[in-house]
């Protein structure tokens, strides 16, 4: 099948090379000129495990192409995914307006356009958004009909970042909300070659389905954390306890990882948005208000067990390890290292970091901290280390390598290190 994908980024990215490891042609759509370049040139400009090598193959292969005109590439496709950013306003509201700007760019290229045409939402959208903004905005600018002219349905994407590219081919399910059958039959056919149910709802039921799964999975780890504070006040291990917990098949063992918090681009403001849009409807989401409040104290947490080791930290230099939000990411959105870096600065000390990937984002953000470019380089001459991405290589980190602090204060958000390998250490929840 021809398609075209709006907006380039993890998701959009991903879907697009996707679909081109399973046979389709794929145009990729950018207002980043310099995006588009990066890709045409076989390189992807985030850091996801194996995508660059796709990418190159479906170059290669002429299955894939970026470009920066919309025109051209819808004209050219069947289908369009939109998967453009949907970011939280100031009040915590979704910001809908990417979408309602590539939304309106569509309409005004499918007026001129005389076959039937298939636009997908990929985007995290609340309810209603396909079937207001997206399809008025399409309606107004085309001056067609959704169901008759062109067809409309979302698709909503459950990839994790550092895994993208094997989640998008091997979905545990596929989710497809139809304005009509005829619509949900073509997007339908192109994912007949994945392994993986599918399921058909309306648009609403779709764009609901994503929120309720990360808010269902963003309470599991609020409330693992919860079980990790009130089990190292009791001298328990949290990490059995989720084993344990984990062994029952209602609860699985995913996700009961007690730590510093969840971050990422998409659970806080996912999160948020399903908050906002509940008390828009009248309803307090008390539940989840309480998740996303646990999770920003446990962010941060860790900053007052450091401070009762080391009451005073102005002056002091802080070693972080890890600052992206997850490991096999360069991807720093709404990362728990943020808030630290924010809460050491304002007490005075000094930071030092080191990311084998997240650096160069996270300079924009803290240009501050002395980035090295090394773990151990990073803990020499610190007075105390907090580690807060789990990162493979800080697995392999010895006694060695914590060997130059000026004192071996070593705090860990992640549970990575090994105590086999690591004399002395405390985490946070354990
Ligand atoms: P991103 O910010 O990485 O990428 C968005 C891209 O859209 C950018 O490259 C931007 O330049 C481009 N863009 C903006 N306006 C455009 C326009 N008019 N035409 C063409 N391109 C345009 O975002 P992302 O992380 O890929 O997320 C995209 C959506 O997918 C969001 O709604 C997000 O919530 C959802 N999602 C993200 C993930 C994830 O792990 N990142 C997982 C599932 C769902």
């Amino acid at each position: 099948m021809k398609i075209s994908i709006m907006g380039t980024g993890y998701v959009g990215l991903s879907t697009g090379v996707g679909f081109a490891v399973k046979g389709n042609d794929v145009i990729c759509v950018d207002i980043d000129q310099k995006k588009v370049e990066t890709i045409n040139s076989g390189v992807s400009p985030m850091f996801e495990p194996h995508l660059d090598g796709h990418l190159k193959d479906a170059l290669k292969k002429g299955k894939l192409k970026a470009t920066t005109d919309v025109k051209g590439a819808i004209a050219e496709t069947e289908v369009s995914f939109i998967s453009v950013g949907t970011p939280s306003s100031e009040d915590g509201s979704i910001d809908l307006s990417f979408i309602e700007s590539v939304a309106r760019q569509i309409g005004e290229v499918l007026k001129n356009k005389k076959e039937y045409h298939v636009i997908v939402v990929k985007s995290t959208v609340v309810p209603g958004t396909t079937d207001g903004v997206v399809l008025r905005n399409i309606e107004k600018a085309s001056g067609k009909k959704t169901g008759k002219d062109f067809g409309l349905c979302m698709n909503p994407e459950f990839l994790r970042e550092g895994r993208a590219m094997d989640d998008f081919l091997k979905p545990d399910r596929i989710v497809i909300g139809e304005s009509d059958k005829r619509a949900g039959n073509v997007i339908e056919k192109l994912y007949s070659n994945f392994m993986a149910p599918i399921l058909r709802t309306d648009l609403k039921t779709a764009e609901m389905i994503k929120y309720a799964s990360n808010a269902f999975l963003a309470t599991k780890i609020s409330y693992t954390n919860e079980m990790g504070n009130i089990c190292k006040k009791l001298g328990i291990d949290v990490n059995e306890v989720m084993k344990g917990v984990g062994m029952d098949h209602r609860i699985s063992p995913h996700f009961l990882k007690a730590g510093v918090g969840y971050g990422g681009s998409c659970f806080p403001k996912d999160v948020e948005a399903l908050i906002w849009k509940a008390r828009e409807l009248s309803y307090e989401p008390k539940l989840l208000e309480e998740v996303h409040r646990l999770n920003d104290r446990q962010k941060v947490m860790i900053v007052e067990q450091l401070e009762k080791k080391i009451p005073n930290l102005k002056g002091k230099t802080i070693c972080l390890l890890g600052l992206a939000f997850k490991p096999d990411s360069d991807d720093i959105r709404e990362a728990s290292s943020i808030y630290i870096i924010e809460r050491l600065l304002q007490k005075g000390a000094k930071v030092k970091a080191y990311d084998p990937k997240a650096m160069e984002h996270m300079r924009k953000i803290h240009p501050s901290v002395d980035y090295m470019k090394s773990a151990r380089e990073a803990l020499e001459n610190s007075d105390a280390c907090i580690v807060v991405t789990e990162w493979d290589e800080f697995k392999k980190l010895t006694d060695a390598d914590f060997s130059k602090m000026k004192s071996k204060v070593i705090l860990e958000g992640r549970r990575i290190l090994d105590r086999t390998k690591v004399s002395k250490f405390e985490g946070i929840c354990w």
